[in-house]
């Protein structure tokens, strides 16, 4: 816990780091993003998906890229897209545990809407740990790892970023979180050859969360 006992404030990203991408949430989240395209676009579900990566890269999410590009209506959009089971994602007995004992404000930071964070938090059982919770409604639509947003979170929750550390599997939005001066935690999961390793803006790393709590966090003190 040495090297984070400047921390005040814990930034916390949702999808597929507050549970583990093996749920499988995002890959439905992202089947129904596929569905709609195909459905507006009325074009293929191959064209689609492509079209989905192609502005995930460029705008952050795949959302804002149809926004911009096709005018279409983020509410609806969200509504659709994240309207997936989310009963066979387990809880995280160590999660639940260690949050607790991360001393400060706990905040999650994510592109995903306000109702789906709530369904989310609520389900894994974790809900009552967080201060505030800023989705990409409170963004304006603006997703990470556009600098902005950033700027935005630091002035709403009002803390220090050099007291700030941040927790992410998507590395490239690390990279304002670092360039503001927090200190950031990727998670890899089962991605062990990715460059993303070496990436500056990588100040720690671990395979999960659960891995990283129970590594730096340590057992109850008796
Ligand atoms: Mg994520």
């Amino acid at each position: 816990m040495d090297r984070f006992r400047h921390i005040n404030t814990w930034v916390f990203d949702l999808d597929n780091t507050l549970y583990d991408a093996e749920t499988g949430v995002f890959a439905r989240v992202g089947d129904r993003m596929t569905n709609f395209i195909v459905e507006i676009l009325k074009i293929s579900p191959e064209e689609a998906n492509a079209l989905r990566k192609e502005y995930w890269k460029k705008y952050g999410t795949s959302m804002r890229g149809l926004m911009v590009e096709h005018k279409i209506d983020p509410y609806h959009f969200l509504d659709r897209v994240h309207d997936v089971d989310i009963t066979d994602v387990p809880q995280c007995p160590i999660t639940k545990e260690y949050l607790d004992r991360l001393p400060g404000k706990k905040i999650i930071f994510t592109n995903a809407p306000r109702p789906f964070a709530t369904r989310m938090t609520k389900h894994l059982g974790i809900d009552h740990h967080f201060d505030h919770v800023f989705t990409i409604e409170d963004a304006d639509f603006l997703p990470k790892p556009n600098v902005d947003t950033y700027h935005t979170v630091i002035k709403k929750f009002n803390f220090e970023p050099k007291h700030a550390c941040m927790f992410e599997d998507t590395a490239v939005n690390l990279k304002p979180a670092s360039d503001l001066g927090m200190t950031t935690v990727w998670f890899h999961g089962k991605n062990q050859s990715s460059e993303e390793h070496h990436h500056p803006h990588i100040h720690h790393k671990a395979g999960k969360l659960a891995d990283w709590l129970q590594h730096t966090v340590g057992p109850r003190r008796k």
